[in-house]
């Protein structure tokens, strides 16, 4: 909120609030005053709208088909229209329902394309707009070139639409835009990410307050003999007496398998490095460092306060937003209110 002051703040609670549970996040947010909600698919606006009462407006960036149609008008789900074929249907519904305008100004994944903004504004339509949105696609780098090209793009279509939407209002920045040095006028921002603490802007990675940990529990721990193997394949072999812990968790969990001898968890303030593979239930970590005694039932931080999200994320391969949305139904999430 104070990165754009003059803008409303709305969030983005889509695949179960980054897999954190939208049934707390939601509500915790709606309590923090936020007023427009959004989410991927009309089913989760649906379960969302049970969640949150009647008041919020719940926004769907996937916008309208003809199976899911009648729900938009049930929860009072306001639409992202991304295609010609969208617009059509939204109406021909009944369409004068306020719904929101995606422009793609460069990413080519959804939005109607500059061109068809332009026809769209030369025809007699019954449309209400109330937004025009578009999204970045560089927004994590604020040197790359396409954050210009975009924003100048977003202005031609803001002014092409605005002949036929004369009061509507427009939103570029999901939370990397909301770190961009650009000067970016809009009247909405849509953070996800941000919302947890995480920022995608690797440079400025400290420049959020991490809410989200993962930890895991010591559920053996045993010495190695120089030779002796861990785990499937015996992919990893002791070259001195260690001692080593298994930890309960694996890609059964959403740990990813892409960790195997490469990540590493925090136990008794000591970064312990993941031997072997990553297998369903379990990973084994090297505790030979750790100064104090590890014993089971200890938790392991596999990312979190310590150990940062994005340093796991890039062990893996991976961006924190795949780590977060992957984590499985047998971790359980314990809210600190
Ligand atoms: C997911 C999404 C967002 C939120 O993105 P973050 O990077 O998590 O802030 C915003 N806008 C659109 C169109 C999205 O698909």
């Amino acid at each position: 909120k104070g990165l754009r002051p003059a803008a409303e703040l709305s969030a983005v609670v889509k695949a179960n609030a980054y897999g954190l549970g939208v049934h707390r996040v939601g509500p915790a947010l709606l309590e923090a005053g936020c007023q427009i909600f959004f989410v991927a698919y009309a089913f989760e606006g649906t379960a969302l709208r049970q969640l949150i009462g009647p008041d919020a407006k719940i926004c769907i960036f996937n916008g309208p088909d003809a199976d899911n149609i009648t729900d938009f008008y049930a929860n009072r789900l306001t639409p992202v229209l991304n295609t010609a074929a969208q617009i059509d249907l939204w109406e021909r519904s009944g369409g004068d329902t306020p719904a929101m305008l995606h422009v793609d100004t460069g990413m080519n994944r959804l939005g109607l394309s500059p061109d068809e903004a332009t026809q769209l504004a030369a025809k007699d339509t019954g449309l209400t707009i109330s937004h025009i949105l578009s999204h970045f696609s560089c927004s994590d780098d604020p040197e790359a070139a396409e954050n210009t090209t975009q924003l100048a793009r977003f202005q031609e279509a803001r002014e092409t639409l605005h002949t036929v939407f004369p009061e509507v209002q427009h939103s570029i920045s999901a939370s990397g835009g909301l770190f961009l040095p650009h000067e970016i006028e809009e009247n909405l921002t849509r953070p996800g990410l941000a919302l947890y603490g995480i920022c995608p802007q690797v440079s400025l990675e400290s420049a959020l307050k991490t809410v989200a940990q993962l930890e895991a529990p010591v559920l053996q721990v045993r010495e190695l003999k120089p030779g002796d193997p861990v785990g499937y394949g015996s992919t990893y072999r002791a070259n001195k007496h260690m001692q080593v812990a298994t930890i309960a968790l694996g890609y059964g969990d959403g740990y990813s398998r892409a960790l195997s001898g490469k990540g590493e968890v925090m136990l008794a303030n000591t970064a312990c490095p993941i031997l072997g593979i990553v297998s369903m239930d379990l990973i084994t970590v090297d505790i030979s460092n750790c100064s104090e005694e590890v014993k089971i039932g200890d938790m392991a931080e596999c990312f979190g306060h310590t150990l940062n999200i994005e340093k796991v994320a890039a062990n893996a391969g991976t961006i924190p937003y795949e780590l977060l949305v992957t984590l499985g139904d047998r971790v359980k999430r314990v809210y600190t209110d």
